[in-house]
């Protein structure tokens, strides 16, 4: 049986091999004799960062926030709701967007939403054809209109609204409300 210190050895010598080297997960768990979840497991729970070489498809993390990034409107998902969804940590979530962004692999706007109501009512804005204001009033949102104004004056790709100011539209309601006053 071996000692903690010896344990400890181990540990400090898996946790060198995960931050200096791109070895993956598997060959590392047949080098210490344990399972590649179980070094995954164990990188994760030290919050050890592996170099930047390993992030693409091999990285479990990236993998997956990649795959959360093609989901249609990803760009209007809150940064809180990605991060509760993949189970992962502010630093996690940092680390492995930033590498991803500085490789092109996902839209530089992921993850920069922060407003859950701002994504809500996105949600709203993308499925139903409802004036923006009604939309805000929804949500709780203040001013929804100058949100979207405001994005897309810094690059955000906000979809023409599903609903359309139709002026006809909009005298034959007037007339209807006129008329329901009169009765
Ligand atoms: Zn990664």
């Amino acid at each position: 049986m071996g000692t903690i210190g010896q344990l400890r050895r181990v540990e400090d010598r898996l946790i060198k091999d995960l931050e200096k080297t791109t070895i993956p997960f598997l060959r590392l768990g047949k080098k210490y004799g344990v399972s590649k979840q179980a070094v995954f497991a164990f990188c994760n729970r030290r919050g050890i960062q592996r170099p930047e070489r390993e992030h693409t498809e091999k990285c479990l993390i990236c993998h997956r926030l990649i795959r959360f990034a093609k989901k249609p409107h990803s760009d209007f998902i809150s940064s809180h709701t990605i991060k509760e969804q993949l189970g992962l940590s502010q630093g996690q979530f940092l680390y492995h967007l930033g590498i991803l962004r500085k490789k092109g692999l996902i839209s530089q706007k992921f993850g920069r939403l922060h407003s859950r109501k701002a994504e809500r009512a996105y949600q709203i804005y993308f499925k139903n054809k409802l004036p923006v204001r009604a939309i805000g009033r929804q949500v709780g949102l203040k001013n929804f209109y100058s949100t979207i104004k405001t994005q897309k004056a810094l690059g955000w790709d906000v979809p023409a609204p599903l609903f359309k100011y139709d002026s006809a539209y909009r005298r034959k309601i007037l007339k209807m409300i006129r008329r329901k006053k009169r009765r």
